[in-house]
């Protein structure tokens, strides 16, 4: 998500998602915190958007309906945005984003340029300032001979640099790769190979929003004379929408329903499958398990790769590979064959876009530090002095003005963590909790107390989970039990009546007594009932 602002009149670039970090237990997702911006005294007008990916517009769902501000895109770019909104019953207000036709946004003017990606219709953004244009590329690659014929419209990119560029913000995830990225086109013949050489059943999966790719699978089956099933929700979904704008040509009659692939031979049978990151719920999952009703793999079957591991879930695709294989389906991947190519530009691909718009100033955004640090060092290369050159991570601003570009303040820009399946927003203290829980586990105390009388009725109750060995619980829980009952007959009549003290009391002795005893920090909960 960023946000430009010429004067005090703004627009928003985008609103995704991130995903969560091994240590972020039960979180599912996570959006950009937005508190700071209604601080920046900001007149925002619409939200623009670049393309469909969940790390671009994933975040609207949830904040949408906060933010209530028109947004703009392209035909796919809505058409997957609509989808997610109309499961919250939701609508907003969805405008179409024209391409190279500037439009008026509030006093803005601003300009949509095809550009290719791993997704229909993705654009770039250019804004007019007094100082010349601000060009925002969102996700891109120079892939000159894109399937759609949907080629990145490089001359609007040249003209924009004749008129003057004063910024370009620039991709950075492949700027640590030289050369240049191989089209999409190319993966083409190489599925066609493959799926010819399986007397199987062959499923292959694939991101699914890659419409270019599903297309090239679907090509690849037809041409083997198999028939084609989608297994996966988000996979019907969005073919549904690409084949509504027409964006999909498929044969007539290859496609056959996920639940009538038994009554198609092995050999006459593709399934496109989410799932290639080894998520636990998708279709690959349950069919790598013979989970999935009606699909049974085994001997002579292939799977098929056409994606690559975003870095974080090498674990779950290895523990993938390993059920695949038990079922003894052969598996190739993008490490082996030319499955795959990425929809990010690589360096020659780069630096032609900073040759294209001649900005004067360069910020690379879009990517780990070091791979923003690599995209500073192309631009360098190009001849862009280091001084026009900023760096500016999440939550820093970045002002231009007579003096230059520099970092302007800075604002919280925080992360909420949502818990998918409640669609609830999970707090930093909730986070802390579940941490603890994973890694120390659980201690409860029960406390019993005649709140008249301000005496305990009984034994303190004290139970333990994940915390010890089985052998020496009982025994540890004793004595913390027997020296829980002394330190409470320790206290005075006033601190037993009062409840509120005495279950907070419990809790430190509790604490403390882990700490000694166990050497442990578990999460401590105290209950004191007054009867
Ligand atoms: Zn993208």
């Amino acid at each position: 998500m960023m946000v430009y602002a010429v004067g005090d009149d703004a627009v928003i670039i985008d609103c995704g998602l991130g995903f969560p970090n091994p240590w972020h237990h039960g979180i599912d997702l996570l959006i950009p915190d937005i508190s700071a911006l209604s601080e920046l005294g900001l007149r925002l007008h619409a939200i623009v958007l670049t393309h469909g990916h969940e790390d671009h517009i994933g975040g609207l769902p949830f904040l949408l309906p906060q933010l209530k501000l028109p947004v703009y895109g392209t035909p796919t770019t809505l058409g997957l945005l609509e989808g997610k909104l109309e499961e919250l019953h939701y609508k907003g207000d969805l405008r179409p984003l024209p391409e190279l036709e500037p439009i008026a946004v509030g006093p803005l003017r601003i300009e949509a340029i095809p550009v290719t990606h791993s997704i229909m219709d993705a654009v770039s953004i250019a804004i007019e300032t007094p100082r010349g244009y601000i060009v925002h590329t969102g996700d891109f690659k120079l892939d000159m001979a894109p399937l759609d014929g949907r080629t990145t419209a490089l001359h609007r990119f040249a003209s924009l640099g004749d008129a003057g560029v004063v910024l370009l913000a620039s991709d950075s995830t492949n700027a640590t790769r030289s050369g240049s990225s191989a089209s999409e086109r190319s993966v083409g013949p190489v599925l066609k190979q493959e799926i010819a050489g399986c007397r199987g059943k062959v499923v292959v999966t694939t991101f699914a929003s890659n419409m270019f790719r599903i297309q090239q699978i679907i090509d690849a089956a037809s041409a083997n004379g198999r028939r084609v099933a989608f297994a996966g929700r988000s996979l019907e979904r969005n073919s549904a929408i690409a084949n509504r704008l027409g964006r999909l040509s498929i044969p007539s009659g290859i496609m056959v329903d996920i639940r009538q692939c038994k009554e198609i031979a092995d050999h006459e049978l593709l399934i496109i499958a989410t799932g290639s990151q080894g998520e636990a719920r998708a279709a690959l999952a349950r069919i790598a398990q013979n989970q999935f009703p009606g699909i049974r793999l085994g001997e002579g079957d292939l799977v098929l790769f056409s994606s690559s591991a975003i870095p974080g879930n090498e674990r779950s695709i290895a523990g993938l590979f390993d059920h695949i294989c038990r079922r003894g389906a052969r598996i190739r991947h993008a490490g082996q064959a030319h499955l795959h190519v990425s929809g990010h530009g690589q360096g020659h691909e780069l630096k032609t876009m900073m040759q294209l718009t001649r900005p004067r100033y360069f910020y690379p955004v879009h990517g780990e530090y070091r791979y923003l640090q690599e995209h500073r060092n192309l631009a360098r290369q190009t001849g862009i002095p280091e001084e026009r050159i900023i760096i500016a991570e999440n939550g820093q601003s970045v002002v231009i003005d007579d003096r230059g570009i520099r970092h302007g303040k800075g604002f919280h820009a925080g992360a909420i963590f949502v818990d998918g399946q409640a669609r609830d927003e999970v707090d930093t203290m909730v986070l802390r909790d579940r941490r603890t829980l994973a890694e120390e586990g659980l201690i409860t105390a029960s406390v019993i107390i005649n709140a008249n009388e301000g005496a305990v009725i009984g034994q303190p109750e004290l139970t333990a989970r994940g915390l010890l060995h089985q052998e020496v619980r009982e025994e540890a829980l004793e004595e913390a039990r027997t020296k829980l009952l002394a330190h409470l007959e320790g206290l005075e009549r006033e601190q037993l009546t009062d409840l509120e003290f005495l279950r907070e009391d419990v809790r430190i002795w509790l604490r403390r007594w882990c700490k000694r005893a166990l050497q442990k920090r578990p999460l401590v909960v105290a209950v004191v009932i007054g009867i």
